[in-house]
């Protein structure tokens, strides 16, 4: 086993089953997915720390443990259509891609999609679409959704990405200001757009989503 391997293991049981990520298809994914190599050669050795890492672009790759928890929260079972809200480094992407069957992917950041792409490719997944754009009007060609999972912070819920979930689809998305936020699952619960179950999961801290339903620049 080398070293990467053996930290991966040990990122699995000590940051997820040691605190309660309980899903086993979330923590296959997660020992399936080399996250160093989402990460820049210099920062390598960090990249099973229990904490978030620089991409470029004053970005970061999330936690490990927040990744967990955010995909455990999706319910994800293999069939389903996801949108994801902020590719970063396509490091969560790839974890969704190991879990549905398809991943649409928006970064507002061109260089960091190019990338993001780039390393994605070279890993063979190939049920991935990343685009550049505001991901706060999320993808009307491409709606409903059965999950859309949102990595960046949001002054509220957007409507527009509520509206394009599933019936039974959920929305993993972080509500708060700049410097902190709620982590909130929103399920949609019937056609009626504003039929939807709010629940909070806890406390974090992410970049600002920025665009037309979110922060301005
Ligand atoms: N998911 C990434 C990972 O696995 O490392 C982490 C992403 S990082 C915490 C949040 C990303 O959201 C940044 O790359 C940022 O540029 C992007 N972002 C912010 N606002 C956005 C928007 N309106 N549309 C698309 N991407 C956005």
């Amino acid at each position: 086993m080398n070293r990467y391997n053996r930290q991966r293991t040990r990122m699995i049981d000590t940051q997820l089953l040691g605190r309660g990520i309980s899903d086993e298809r979330v923590s296959k994914a997660m020992a399936a997915v080399p996250r160093h190599l989402f990460v820049d050669e210099g920062l390598q050795d960090q990249a099973y720390s229990d904490s978030p890492l620089p991409i470029g672009s004053r970005q970061t790759i999330s936690q490990p443990y927040i990744v967990a928890l955010m995909t455990e929260a999706l319910e994800l079972r293999g069939t389903e259509k996801v949108l994801e809200i902020g590719t970063g480094c396509g490091y969560q992407t790839a974890i969704l891609a190991e879990l549905a069957e398809r991943v649409l992917s928006i970064e507002r950041i061109a260089s960091l999609a190019f990338r993001a792409q780039r390393t994605l490719d070279s890993l063979g997944y190939y049920n991935i679409l990343i685009r550049v754009g505001d991901g706060t009007y999320g993808w009307t060609e491409e709606a409903p959704f059965d999950a859309i999972i949102t990595t960046a912070g949001a002054p509220k819920i957007p409507e527009t990405l509520t509206g394009q979930l599933a019936v039974g689809g959920k929305l993993i998305i972080p509500v708060g200001d700049r410097s902190s936020q709620t982590l909130v699952k929103v399920t949609r619960l019937s056609e009626e757009p504003d039929d939807l179950k709010t629940e909070d999961l806890c406390g974090c801290r992410f970049v600002a989503l920025i665009g037309e339903y979110g922060w301005k620049d």
